[in-house]
């Protein structure tokens, strides 16, 4: 009996998935973990997601995609989707103290002249155009489950994830955010770093004048507002000097409110809107940057897990997205997951340090009243990382 060329494939393909060749799991269905899913799935691997939180989006405020963001997300095809759904936009407007025009910073338009700079957009939806795309390329993913156990065994990593199944992987990616848990499995060891900030975040309706990011100088505090979609903005206040600390629901609107009290000009606007929001959330301010090797074999950490920025450069999700289509590239371009992953860290390493370093540096000018001295250096900032990924 004779066997066909289709027949062979088959079989191979069968063998390949048996052996793990081609295989990846991934920790975590954030930003990095999906688009690095994608892109490896598009790339003809078997790709399985293990995230800890439930299928909802839980997350009801937004961020800003930046030029980098939207031109990796570009080469993924998903740039339109997030315009379409979120708001786009090219200036950010500084404000000073007394509520006058300071500064205001153009964006690189990097995907073309006659498409916005940067967009506006809800976690929950930004996180929908992901998810989608993912399950489209075959990803497979599974909720309420983490890894629990990782052996690297020649070129294959045994796992084993917190419902008791198991896999054999070519490849395993912590994608599973500042607090990585994958990144101590694999005994790769940072700090978190808390800088005496804490960050609230409000949903408001747009106001007309809003088209593009303001922020405001405060006489202790930064505020200001970024565009979501037509109908919708969130504000943001930049708590400064202040020790971490978690405050009861009922008192996060009175609050902030109180906050944004001393700001002068169209603040006293927002003001009002947050009177109303049912969404608002407050955080520390903590960065990490994973100091030597990001991989352990055929293991690696990607996005915050490696590398998470203060949010002043409003840059983490575009470090976290170029990541993962840079990660699929370099482990199809080498002969082994190990080279690719080297490869990958080597193209990455100087440009998030930066990222992660300049937003430390930024968010301490804030805090020592250095607005002026801030302005220039999200400029130039913004155009260090218009360069290639
Ligand atoms: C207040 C604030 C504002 C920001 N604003 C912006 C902005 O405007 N623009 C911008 O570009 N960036 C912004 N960022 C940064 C951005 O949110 C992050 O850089 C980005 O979310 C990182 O993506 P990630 O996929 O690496 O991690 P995450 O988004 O944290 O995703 C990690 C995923 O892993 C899952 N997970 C966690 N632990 C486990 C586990 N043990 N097992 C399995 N799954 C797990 C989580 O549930 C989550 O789904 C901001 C950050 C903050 C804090």
């Amino acid at each position: 009996m004779s066997y066909g060329s289709e027949e062979i494939g088959a079989l191979e393909a069968y063998m390949d998935r048996y052996r793990g060749a081609r295989t990846a799991v991934i920790v975590g269905a954030g930003m990095a973990g999906l688009t690095a899913a994608t892109a490896l799935a598009r790339d003809g691997w078997q790709v399985e997601i293990a995230e800890a939180g439930p299928l909802e989006a839980t997350s009801g405020w937004g961020l800003c995609l930046t030029g980098p963001s939207l031109r990796a997300l570009d080469a993924l095809g998903l740039a339109d989707a997030c315009l379409a759904e979120g708001y786009g936009m090219s200036t950010i407007t500084h404000v000073d103290v007394n509520g006058e025009p300071a500064d205001e910073v153009r964006l690189p338009r990097l995907i073309g002249a006659d498409r916005p700079a940067m967009a506006g957009i809800a976690r929950p939806v930004l996180h929908r155009v992901l998810y989608a795309e993912a399950e489209r390329s075959g990803v497979v993913i599974h909720h309420g489950v983490t890894v629990a156990a990782v052996d690297q065994d020649g070129e294959l990593v045994h796992v084993r994830l917190s419902d008791g199944t198991a896999r054999q992987a070519a490849l395993l990616v912590g994608a599973d955010g500042i607090r990585s848990s994958a990144r101590e499995l694999l005994g790769l060891e940072t700090s978190l770093d808390f800088h005496g900030q804490m960050v609230w975040r409000a949903l408001v309706p747009r106001p007309p004048w809003a088209t593009g990011i303001h922020q405001f100088a405060g006489k202790a505090d930064t505020a200001g507002l970024v565009p979501l979609s037509d109908s919708q903005a969130y504000v943001f206040l930049t708590e400064n000097r202040v020790e971490r600390s978690v405050l009861p629901d009922a008192e996060l609107v009175p609050r902030l409110r109180r906050l944004l009290e001393v700001f002068p000009g169209r603040v006293e606007e927002l003001r009002s809107l947050v009177s109303t929001s049912e969404s608002v959330v407050r955080r520390p301010v903590q960065t990490a940057f994973l100091e030597g090797a990001w991989n352990r074999g055929n293991s690696v950490v990607i996005g915050d897990a490696a590398h998470a920025p203060a949010p002043q450069m409003a840059s983490g999700a575009a470090l976290a997205v170029e990541d993962g289509l840079v990660l699929a590239r370099e482990v199809g371009r080498h002969a082994t997951v190990g080279a690719g992953l080297r490869a990958f860290a080597g193209r990455r390493t100087r440009r998030c340090r930066t990222l992660v370093e300049t937003s430390v540096t930024i968010a301490d000018l804030e805090q020592a009243q250095r607005h002026r001295e801030a302005y220039p250096l999200v400029d130039s900032c913004h155009r260090l990382m218009a360069e290639p990924a």
